[in-house]
């Protein structure tokens, strides 16, 4: 039986990453941060909180992540946690950028000391990109980075700490570059999420208003579920490298949100409001990738349209609503 170790356990990947794992037959130790309270909502939605052995840790401390690193020597380590919001980085920058970067060279430097043989996944992201151009879209691997935020910029820091400790100690160390990803497990200040929880409670006439920022932003939207599927890939094979993991399709926030109210039969013109106060100092206009090099490479395969994604977030929210109806 092999061990992982999954940092951020709490949060929608790792929930999705330890169902997967738990499936594959692998022990899992999920790690929460000190004193959280309350009952874990991912893992109790998927059913498999009692199938995790939890620990507490500060990510922060280096000798406590020595200590678990050479209790466990995990055969997989799936570097999850993180201070994940671009919007949240703009008022904590330095909590942000403290916590997502040393805890990674805690982490790597336990491995390269206690348990060098450990595969090691970061969790970087395509926020490192930045402002890129237009010229660079579709997004590869080789575009250079030019964060636009304390995240991105905290972000791409952990992401060169993960391939120097690959490069100068051979530890086996690799970068998934993900793309916005989205589930009913999304934290509730993410946009998405938002939109189709405001819709939902809109239709059964709980409010009447969303307010939104800006738009016009074009993203490139995938499903989680799907996504934690290449963070598992990218440590089964024999080399350790980087990879662009995203849907391909690039499209508004507006067409989101339309398309959202349309599925649910409401007027979006008559209640989407725009709010000065959410729109940010810099915003990325247009961001998408091309992730032939994942699916070439690992066989990754994601083949939902925009229109598929739309529908199974929408239901899947549905299931969540009732799923903690029932729970309180
Ligand atoms: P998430 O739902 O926000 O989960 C973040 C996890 O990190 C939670 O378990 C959270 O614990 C933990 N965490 C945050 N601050 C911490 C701290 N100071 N000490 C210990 N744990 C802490 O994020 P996600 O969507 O699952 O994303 C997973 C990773 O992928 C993150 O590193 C994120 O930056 C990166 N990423 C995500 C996306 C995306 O679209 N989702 C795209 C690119 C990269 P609590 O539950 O206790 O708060």
């Amino acid at each position: 039986m092999k061990t992982a170790i999954i940092t951020g356990v709490s949060g929608q990947d790792g929930a999705y990453l330890a169902k997967l794992l738990l499936s594959k037959r692998y022990k899992v130790v999920g790690l929460i941060r000190l004193n959280r309270e309350g009952a874990i909502q991912t893992l109790d939605f998927l059913g498999i909180t009692q199938d995790i052995e939890l620990k507490e840790i500060d990510l922060l401390d280096r000798l406590s992540v020595e200590n678990l690193i050479d209790e466990y020597k995990p055969d997989e380590f799936y570097n999850l946690a993180a201070q994940s919001s671009v919007g949240l980085s703009f008022k904590s920058p330095a909590t942000t950028f403290e916590f997502n970067t040393i805890s990674v060279i805690n982490i790597l430097e336990a491995i390269r000391t206690k348990s060098s043989e450990t595969k090691y996944y970061q969790a970087s992201s395509s926020e490192m990109f930045g402002n890129i151009g237009i010229d660079n879209l579709p997004l590869k691997e080789s575009v250079l980075f030019h964060p636009a935020s304390p995240y991105g910029i905290s972000k791409a820091s952990a992401h060169w700490v993960t391939v120097n400790y690959r490069e100068a100690y051979g530890i086996n160390a690799c970068c998934g570059i993900l793309f916005n990803h989205e589930s009913c497990l999304r934290g509730e200040n993410f946009v998405i999420k938002k939109i189709i929880r405001t819709a939902l409670e809109i239709k059964a006439k709980k409010t009447d208003v969303l307010h939104l920022g800006n738009l016009s932003v074009q993203r490139d939207w995938g499903y989680a579920p799907k996504f934690v599927e290449a963070m598992w890939l990218m440590l089964q094979q024999d080399s350790f490298n980087e990879y662009l993991i995203c849907s391909g399709q690039v499209t508004s926030l507006r067409n989101i949100a339309e398309s959202v109210f349309e599925k649910l039969g409401l007027d979006f013109e008559k209640h989407v409001k725009i709010e000065e106060s959410l729109m940010r100092n810099l915003e990325l206009d247009i961001i998408y990738g091309d992730n032939s090099k994942a699916k070439n490479e690992l066989g990754w395969d994601y083949d939902l349209s925009l229109d598929q994604l739309i529908d199974t977030l929408i239901k899947d929210e549905e299931g969540f609503l009732r799923w903690k109806l029932k729970d309180t």
